[in-house]
């Protein structure tokens, strides 16, 4: 089994320290600050029987002009192409206006879309089915799944859960 798996979300939700932790090598550029991975960063996972190529994104914002329009188009194009989508998220804030941005580009496209709930570590595990049921109400996700990409929880039953859908 092989396919191409697409992280998404907005800026520093974790996308980078997730693709990171999975790849086990220092690929993608991390930083506090949004817009640090300027181009994809592809890393290929190869398990027991099965072989991933991950794709990081630039933080996808709100377009400004017509250029950020067309380069959401484009965005948008890569995503239908792809096997699984991984919408990532930061447990520790709530929902907003740029998650959402990013959710309503996923809708209508046909490909399973994973909510990562990422900073797990970040917050009481009591309030996790809370915080997954907000995002739930936003988006038929194929999939919920906590992580913390920092400290490597759960990362690897995602990762079973991804070669599920290949
Ligand atoms: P991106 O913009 O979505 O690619 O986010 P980055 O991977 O660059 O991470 C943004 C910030 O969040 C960095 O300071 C990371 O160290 C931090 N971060 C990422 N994953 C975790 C996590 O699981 N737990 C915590 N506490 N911080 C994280
Ligand atoms: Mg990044």
């Amino acid at each position: 089994k092989s396919g191409f798996i697409s992280i998404i979300g907005r800026p520093n939700v974790g996308k980078s320290t997730f693709l990171n932790r999975v790849v086990g090598q220092k690929i993608a550029i991390m930083s506090d600050k949004p817009q640090t991975t300027r181009n994809k960063v592809q890393g290929v996972v190869t398990t027991n029987d099965s072989q991933m190529v991950f794709i990081d994104t630039p933080g996808i914002n709100e377009p400004r002009h017509k250029l950020g329009d067309f380069m959401l188009r484009v965005a948008k194009n890569t995503f239908r192409e792809v096997d699984v989508l991984l919408f990532v998220a930061a447990a520790n804030e709530r929902i907003g206006k740029q998650d959402r941005f990013v959710l309503d580009m996923l809708r209508g496209i046909d490909v399973p879309v994973f909510l990562v709930l990422n900073k797990i570590d970040q917050v009481h595990p009591d309030e996790l089915p809370k915080i997954i049921e907000s995002y739930k109400k936003e988006f038929d996700f194929a999939e919920a799944v906590p992580i913390s990409a920092i400290q490597g929880n759960n990362v690897d039953n995602l990762l079973a859960k991804i070669a599920e859908r290949l």
